[in-house]
């Protein structure tokens, strides 16, 4: 069997990636996509499920996971750990799923040393004045928070160009699409077509 592809999806807070990740899994059969789940040491945030969100462990639990070398990637985020368990990336992607890595840059930068293999897209707000808006939200936070909200946009966005594919999120649908597209183009690679018409392949070849 063919190994599912690994993708990397980045993109500051407020360009809608989360969304666009669990959208597009509504889509897709379980067997086919999964999306990984990071372990954090920030806190749980309202409507938030330990090992559904992610696994809400404290800081030395997440350090004695580095010692034990147990993460593919991790990196601090805003002052907190966030990391990518090996174990549970590397048996997904052997029984071919695809499985989909919501990560920052620098969890990005460590992924490709590693998985050469993986893809990465990155997703960018349509404008600075739509990004400030949904980085405003609902509108409880003082300037003070907001800018360093932008500041931090800007740092994750400065990125983009280490990214295999770029997708803007302005119209939702159109964004969405463009994921899916990008997906099936990956599937219709002549690696993993190979593996998975193997039978007929043969049976053509053999004629
Ligand atoms: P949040 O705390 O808002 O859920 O996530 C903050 C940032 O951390 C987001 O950019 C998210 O993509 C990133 N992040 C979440 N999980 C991981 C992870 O396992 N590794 C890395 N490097 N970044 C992560």
């Amino acid at each position: 069997m063919a190994q599912g592809t690994l993708y990397i999806v980045s993109a500051p807070s407020g360009a809608g990636k989360s969304s666009l990740i669990q959208a597009l899994l509504k889509t897709q059969p379980l067997y086919d996509t999964q999306v990984s789940i990071s372990h954090t040491t920030r806190g749980v945030r309202p409507g938030e499920a330990h090992g559904e969100h992610y696994f809400f462990v404290s800081k030395s639990e997440f350090e004695t996971m580095i010692a034990t070398d147990d993460f593919l990637e991790h990196a601090e985020v805003f002052g907190n750990y966030y990391g990518t368990s090996r174990a549970a990336i590397e048996q997904v992607l052997a029984t071919g799923v695809d499985v989909f890595l919501d990560i920052d840059w620098q969890g990005a930068q460590q992924i490709r040393q590693k998985m050469p293999a993986a893809r990465s897209i990155f997703v960018l707000p349509p404008s600075t004045e739509e990004l400030d808006r949904r980085l405003r939200g609902r509108g409880q936070d003082s300037e003070e928070v907001i800018a360093r909200r932008m500041q931090q946009a800007v740092a994750e966005m400065s990125h983009y160009a280490e990214y295999d594919y770029l997708i803007v999120n302005d119209d939702f649908d159109l964004a969405l699409s463009d994921l899916k597209t990008i997906i099936r183009a990956e599937r219709l690679r002549m690696g993993r077509q190979k593996s998975r018409h193997d039978a007929l392949i043969s049976k053509l070849l053999a004629v």
